[in-house]
């Protein structure tokens, strides 16, 4: 399985990508997980993605593009992959098709998790008190859902213009939404 989870900030993909990920048995790819055990090493890339994830701002391009395409070149993806948290716009979409195009490899579904705004901004500021993550402020959570709205969410058309989008109701019962997923992933094998 190759595919992309899509949705808002607070919407579970990071749940919902761990629990794909054992069931399918192919990685999940979290940029932002991968950029926060940079940021968490002091590491350079986490010193350059910092202050931008802080402020809820997309990290640029350059910088995003050349670490998934690294994470891409490893083993482990042989048998597909999840990618959660990317592509973020347009131009990384390009970029990733750039990268599949040179692993001669394909997309097969793009699942967006929808959610409502109001229930995301909550999920997320009850995340903030219970993990403390730097970015889960209500200031920065807002520009995050801002970004999303402006830079993401035009994504969801580009994908269903190649006919890979399935939308999933993200909200309700965690268990509801795997099956949801899960229902989705596996009519994609049945003609
Ligand atoms: P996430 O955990 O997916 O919400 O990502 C946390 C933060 O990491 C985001 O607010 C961005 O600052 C940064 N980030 C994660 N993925 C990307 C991406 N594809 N492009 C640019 N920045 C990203």
């Amino acid at each position: 399985m190759r595919a992309i989870l899509l949705g808002p900030p607070g919407a579970g993909k990071g749940t919902q990508a761990a629990r794909l990920s054992e069931r399918y048995g192919v990685p999940a790819i979290s940029t932002g997980d991968i950029f926060r055990a940079n940021v968490g090493g002091g590491t350079g890339l986490g010193l350059q993605a910092k202050e931008y994830m802080n402020a809820g701002a997309l990290v640029p391009d350059s910088i995003t593009n050349a670490m998934v395409k690294d994470r891409l070149s490893q083993d482990d993806v042989g048998n597909g992959f999840l990618l959660d948290g990317y592509p973020r716009n347009p131009d990384q979409a390009v970029e990733l098709d750039l990268m599949l195009g040179d692993l001669g490899v394909k997309l097969d579904v793009v699942l967006e998790l929808t959610a409502d705004f109001d229930e995301v901004t909550q999920r997320l500021l009850g995340r903030a008190l219970k993990e403390g993550r730097a970015d889960d402020t209500e200031d920065v959570i807002r520009h995050r859902l801002e970004v999303y709205a402006e830079s993401t969410a035009p994504l969801t058309a580009f994908y269903e213009g190649r006919g890979l989008l399935v939308q999933i109701d993200g909200m309700g019962e965690i268990d509801d939404v795997t099956e949801r997923l899960v229902a989705a992933v596996n009519s994609l094998s049945t003609p």
